[in-house]
């Protein structure tokens, strides 16, 4: 059992739990790829989230990077919280909870669910949404799921602005880049829909 919290571990002993996380989320969606045309495995998509908080969002809270690491992990496998908090610790499990989505309700619910929510979870989880969403929105950008029309993609877009709106306020860095985003996505789909 981890009782002791990340922010409080020596160097080695963070590094040792920073690898230990990546290896945890690494087996737990070894089956699962992306839904993308080159099916890359879905860990590429946890550890990119947490390097856009280091690289572009310059965080470096321990408790932050590992529930990026893991924020997938309960949402899309086996995984179960008392596992999270047995091998990283309360406030990781506490960051990971605040951004699984309850998959036993329609997916309806669930998107609007994370736009009502998104403005009541905590810094860190506002965090690693911020993050979530950089990586899926300019996975999007660079290629339209399979089946996707281009009014689908583009309502994605502007579901995700909403859920963003909600976490405001919170890193200048990632929400600027998520401004970004959203802009050149409305010029691009501007410009779609004037030649169709
Ligand atoms: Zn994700």
């Amino acid at each position: 059992m981890m009782t002791i919290s990340p922010k409080e571990l020596s160097k080695e002993q963070l590094l040792s739990l920073i690898i230990k996380c990546a290896d945890f989320a690494a087996k737990k969606h070894k089956t699962q790829k992306r839904m993308n045309r080159e099916g890359t495995p879905y860990i590429n998509h946890p550890l990119g989230v947490a390097k856009i908080l280091t690289e572009e969002g310059d965080v470096h809270d321990p408790v932050v990077i590992i529930s990026a690491i893991l924020h997938d992990t309960v949402e899309d496998t086996e995984t179960t919280f008392e596992e999270i908090e047995q091998e990283f610790g309360a406030e990781v499990k506490l960051v990971v909870s605040e951004v699984t989505d309850d998959k036993t309700l329609p997916k309806m619910e669930r998107k609007q669910l994370q736009i009502d929510h998104s403005p009541h979870i905590s810094h860190e989880a506002k965090l690693v949404k911020l993050a979530d969403k950089i990586y899926n929105l300019r996975d999007l950008q660079a290629e339209v799921p399979i089946g996707w029309t281009a009014e689908r993609a583009h309502e994605y877009f502007k579901w995700a602005e909403q859920v963003i709106n909600g976490c405001r306020g919170t890193n200048a860095r990632l929400e600027a880049i998520l401004d970004e985003i959203f802009a050149s996505e409305r010029m691009e789909y501007e410009k779609i829909l004037t030649s169709s």
